[in-house]
């Protein structure tokens, strides 16, 4: 058991980032054993789960003549347009039906927001507002995170670079993380994750 300082962060294990969901990970399913058998270890244990209202402004469909992976500019920065995923109440935005979610004791959910994006576990993408997650773990007494899950270079990713920047020590556990790698997007990760001080495992 770890010591109680210590907080494991599961990122968004949910159906369509599995294979055969609408923004599939490859092999995003293969982590779900390894996650199961780590919440045992840790006495703190926050999920997130992406969650979109209909329409939301990261879906490609929401905008005209845009596909799927193109990049556009939002007021917040640069964006990219993802297929519909994780909308609110559906299967898809639902925890993997292996992933055991009934020891998690804070689900924190994000993306609810229809005009700005949340790959971040802590800060929406305009990197300003607050998901609540830095206070929840403060006054358990955290200063310390793992993370796991899905997309190692994109939600995971931000989630590691702003958890190190709000002075937690933040550890990435790479054999339960699964990327999406797009245009060379899982090497920046990983260095951007570095470079802010994260250990990667
Ligand atoms: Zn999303």
């Amino acid at each position: 058991m770890r010591p109680k300082n210590e907080a494991l962060i599961v990122i968004d294990v949910q159906n369509d980032f599995c294979p055969g969901g609408a923004l599939a990970v490859p092999e995003g399913d293969q982590i779900v054993p390894l996650i199961n058998d780590m919440l045992g270890d840790f006495a703190v244990k926050v999920f997130t789960q992406d969650w979109h209202p209909a329409g939301h402004s990261s879906f490609a469909s929401s905008h005209a003549a845009k596909q799927p992976y193109d990049m556009i500019q939002m007021p917040y920065g640069a964006q990219v347009l993802w297929p519909d995923h994780c909308v609110q109440g559906t299967d898809g935005a639902a925890f993997h039906p292996d992933l055991r979610s009934d020891p998690a004791n804070l689900i924190i959910r994000k993306g609810f927001r229809l005009q700005v994006d949340s790959y971040s576990a802590f800060f929406e993408n305009d990197q300003t507002t607050p998901t609540g997650l830095e206070g929840y773990l403060r006054t358990r007494g955290v200063d310390t995170v793992t993370l796991v899950g899905l997309a190692t270079d994109f939600c995971v990713n931000y989630s590691a670079q702003d958890a190190a920047r709000l002075g937690f020590k933040v550890a990435v556990d790479l054999s339960a993380c699964r990327a999406i790698d797009l245009n060379g997007s899982l090497d920046q990760a990983r260095q951007a994750m570095e470079k802010a001080g994260c250990i990667l495992r």
